[in-house]
């Protein structure tokens, strides 16, 4: 199990989405909470992380 959750960690840890056109962003997790990235297609901070509900 440990192997899966590094792998998903790997994948998903720095990806995040936008709220509101759906694109992706690749950020430093820190940068998001911190609210220093936007969307670069619609520039709203409103971003979501990349995973499984
Ligand atoms: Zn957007």
């Amino acid at each position: 199990m440990a192997k899966f959750d590094e792998a998903v960690a790997r994948k998903f840890a720095n990806i995040f989405v936008c709220r509101r056109c759906k694109s992706k962003v690749r950020a430093p997790n820190l940068k998001v909470i911190a609210g220093k990235v936007s969307c670069r297609k619609c520039g709203t901070k409103a971003l979501k992380p990349k995973r499984k509900k």
